[in-house]
């Protein structure tokens, strides 16, 4: 069946479908509710609406010159300028890759290899995603240095400890915009000060802190960032490496037919490029407006917990953090237990990638936070669509099992 016809029986996907109506309960799924939105995010139904054509009618390679390709390259260009404009960069400073993890990839490893003759030695922290540590690890081995600065108790780090870091073999530095377990915000633009005034380039891991926080890349200060669509309510699979204009750019991990500069070659995901660039204009329509509405949410959220539970600790800091971020541990219940034992809930101990191990959490460790305790901790991740009656649910069971697994296990 050709895409012609597969429309042809299924008439509903073109034009007005059923997602453009206003977003459905997309978080509910048999009843559960979805609170774990910095592990992934579901698709905004106007993402899916705007993608549809180029699962099916404009199937055509972006490369090719027919209108096949013509059309398929215009939907290229136009996700670009609606991904540049959240940015407040220009077009040429985006490649297309497949997610954050290759994003991060490209810009260590490639700016590595790409500075090598001016220097070997990188500086990040022990906070980062495993995208960036692991990177490093393995730069390491090939004979980089790598240093990995401390954070502090909420999962910071210091701008000064970062500027007595530097040596002259220093040629880039990585430090994330929003940690994605505690949601603690890093001061990017004091970091990108220091990163300039000894010109070595910054780096950042901005998953978490585009689309919700401040998003000029400028005003940031950075050289290269790192983003990805399903953390901002975009399809999975797809992301973006923000590359500033006057710098070198890194070596191409990949080798083929010259896409995007040849830094990154490979037929372009056009439907996923096209989602990309929907999220990132829905994320910036929505940002002022939603981070008032997440981090209320989320503050309520907290309050009731506190107000019934005793020894709740919060992680990360208490104010410069994430709006819809909530991680807390539940001294003496351990973090599995308590998950098992919500029924009407979907969150995570520490962080997705860990949700199978029984280690604590590498950040909560950085900052800190005894074993024993951080075995405890829990991530809420609001999100765009939560609600208040959500929040009440979700208090009202985590109160509920929270004291049933504490009276079974006392002490
Ligand atoms: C989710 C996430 C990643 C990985 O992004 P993918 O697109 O899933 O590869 C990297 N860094 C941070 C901070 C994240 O939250």
């Amino acid at each position: 069946m050709n895409a012609f016809s597969y429309i042809h029986c299924h008439p509903e996907i073109v034009g007005r479908g059923p997602c453009a109506s206003p977003p459905q309960k997309d978080q509910i799924v048999n009843n559960i509710i979805y609170m774990d939105n910095h592990a992934t995010t579901p698709i905004a139904p106007e993402v899916l609406e705007a993608m549809i054509p180029y699962l099916t009618t404009h199937f055509g390679n972006a490369s090719s010159t027919h209108s096949f390709g013509t059309t398929a390259k215009d939907a290229v260009d136009k996700a670009r300028h609606q991904v540049a404009d959240l940015l407040g960069c220009s077009v040429e400073e985006i490649v297309f890759t497949s997610g954050a993890t290759e994003s991060d990839n490209l810009a260590i490893r490639g700016i590595a290899y790409a500075r090598r003759d001016n220097g070997n030695h990188i500086i990040t922290n022990t906070a980062e995603h495993h995208a960036i540590l692991d990177t490093c690890h393995a730069l390491a081995a090939e004979g980089f240095e790598t240093t990995y600065l401390p954070v502090d108790k909420y999962g910071m780090v210091s701008p000064d400890d970062v500027e007595a870091a530097i040596t002259p073999k220093t040629v880039l530095m990585s430090f994330m915009y929003a940690n994605n377990e505690v949601g603690t915000i890093n001061p990017i633009s004091d970091i990108a000060t220091v990163a300039a005034k000894h010109g070595v380039l910054f780096h950042s891991d901005a998953v978490q802190g585009i689309g919700q926080l401040s998003s000029d890349m400028e005003r940031l200060g950075v050289d290269l960032a790192s983003l990805t669509a399903h953390k901002i309510y975009g399809p999975k699979g797809i992301g973006a490496l923000y590359i500033r204009r006057n710098i070198s750019p890194p070596h191409s991990l990949f080798h083929g037919g010259g896409q995007e500069l040849g830094v990154r070659p490979g037929t372009l995901n056009v439907a996923g490029i096209v989602g990309l660039g929907a999220a990132c204009e829905l994320a910036k329509n929505y940002m002022e407006q939603g981070k008032n509405g997440v981090s209320a949410l989320r503050d309520t959220l907290h309050q009731k917990l506190n107000v019934c539970l005793e020894d709740i600790h919060l992680n990360g800091h208490p104010e410069q953090r994430l709006p819809g971020n909530l991680n807390l541990c539940f001294a003496s219940v351990q973090s599995h237990a308590l998950l098992m034992g919500l029924k009407s809930v979907a969150i995570s101990t520490g962080s997705a990638c860990d949700s199978e191990s029984v280690t604590a959490s590498h950040v909560l460790v950085a900052m800190g936070v005894p074993n024993e305790l951080a075995l405890t901790a829990i991530r809420f991740g609001l999100g765009r669509y939560n609600t208040a009656e959500e929040v009440d649910i979700v208090a009202d069971e985590v109160i509920r099992v929270v004291n049933r697994l504490r009276a079974l296990a006392p002490e």
